[in-house]
């Protein structure tokens, strides 16, 4: 048998930048580098807000609101922590850390993104995924306590992930010497201890996103832990969604909307109807989706009438899409930046102006 693997193709953080300027666009009021810091309650006890910190400016203030959503992945518990009518002894997360190495197409050549059994027991799935004339391989899954910013690849993530890369294609020999670069990512996984039958439960509705492990998933290993998500409301009305994976996002959202469109209805009167977000494209995905590589060539071509080079247009076709068309249209006012190509500057104008892009790295 064989499986399509399509997730590698997502650029992970074009999703989430796309989607924040769609809820933008809807309404939503978006802020970046800002700290949650604390939970406020107002005189009933229940969560109205948090308490902010600008990282840039260190100001703090309070951000009020009607429901609190706790949506911090693997820091979901600390963030719960930042409420003091959670007991700290509930933790949910159990993070592991996953690593991938890469390495020059010509030292590993695979014609196609291949996964593979690790070989060795334990029950892992390795994928080799060629890009952009490199080649990826990876991952590993071990449990993580570190800093959850800024895990490290040890020495043993090499060992583990070259034994078996040179087990599976024998003729490569890598070495560590033709490892060009790595990384590393915290995968936030939900582990829950089963709670003791006599004692009340912390929370008071049940998982709307079904397929988190509760229990005892603290004896499986970290690869046996489920990718399921969770959506928990706590005593006093703090709502934390935390697991799943990329690819669930917009099931474990609706579950969410699901709940919160219940509380506002309820308890404040209203009269919310779910959306169906299937239907609703992100920003840049206002093109027909049933011929997105016609679409985007087209987007491609406009690019290179207006001065862009080709890859530069393919390239900013494929992230814009079909934003190109007001990039474009701005390009006549955009002044040249000294060292910059016309696609670069035009790309870093669009976000530092239309993507809240502080700082080189928010633009990369
Ligand atoms: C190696 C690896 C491979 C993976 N492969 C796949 C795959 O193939 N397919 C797939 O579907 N998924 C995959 N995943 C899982 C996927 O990446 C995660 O499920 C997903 O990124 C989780 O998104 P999230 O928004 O919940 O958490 P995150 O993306 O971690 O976002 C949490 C955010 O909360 C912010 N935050 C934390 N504390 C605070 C605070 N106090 N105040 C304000 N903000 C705060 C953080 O800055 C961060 O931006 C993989 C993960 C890893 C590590």
């Amino acid at each position: 048998g064989g499986g399509i693997y399509l997730d590698y193709l997502n650029n992970d953080s074009r999703l989430v930048i796309e989607n924040i300027k769609k809820a933008h666009e809807l309404g939503g009021l978006m802020v970046s580098r800002m700290k949650a810091v604390k939970v406020i309650h107002n005189q009933f006890g229940n969560a109205c807000g948090v308490t902010v910190k600008d990282m840039i400016s260190g100001e703090e203030f309070d951000v009020k609101a009607k429901i609190v959503l706790n949506a911090s992945g693997p820091w979901s518990d600390f963030v719960k922590d930042l409420d003091d009518k959670h007991d700290p002894k509930k933790t949910q997360m159990r993070p592991t850390k996953g690593v991938h190495l890469v390495v020059d197409q010509s030292r590993l050549n695979v014609p196609k993104p291949t996964y593979f059994g690790s070989g060795t027991n334990d029950g892992r799935m390795i994928f080799t995924i060629p890009r952009d004339g490199k080649t990826y391989f990876g991952t590993t899954d071990t449990d993580f306590k570190g800093d959850l910013t800024h895990p490290k690849v040890e020495q043993s993530d090499v060992d583990y992930l070259l034994r078996i890369i040179n087990k599976k294609y024998p003729n490569a020999h890598i070495t560590l010497d033709d490892v060009e670069s790595s990384w590393a990512g915290v995968r936030p996984l939900v582990a829950e201890e089963p709670a003791p039958v006599d004692e009340k439960a912390e929370e008071e509705k049940p998982d709307v996103v079904s397929g988190a492990s509760d229990s005892g998933s603290h004896k499986l290993t970290a690869s046996q832990v489920s990718r399921g998500s969770s959506l928990k409301r706590a005593d006093d009305g703090l709502i934390t969604l935390a697991g799943g994976k990329l690819t669930d996002y917009r099931k474990m959202a609706d579950g969410a909307m699901k709940m919160i469109i219940e509380i506002m209805n309820s308890q404040y009167a209203r009269d919310y109807k779910p959306v169906d977000s299937a239907n609703i494209k992100v920003s840049g995905g206002d093109f027909d989706s049933d011929h997105a590589e016609e679409e985007l060539e087209n987007y491609a071509k406009k690019a290179i009438a207006a001065g862009i080079d080709p890859v530069g247009a393919e390239k900013m076709a494929n992230i814009f899409g079909s934003n190109m068309d007001e990039i474009l249209a701005s390009a006549k006012d955009v002044k040249p930046v000294q060292g910059l190509s016309l696609a670069e500057t035009l790309s870093l104008h669009y976000s530092m102006e239309n993507e809240m892009a502080m700082t080189p790295e928010d633009y990369l």
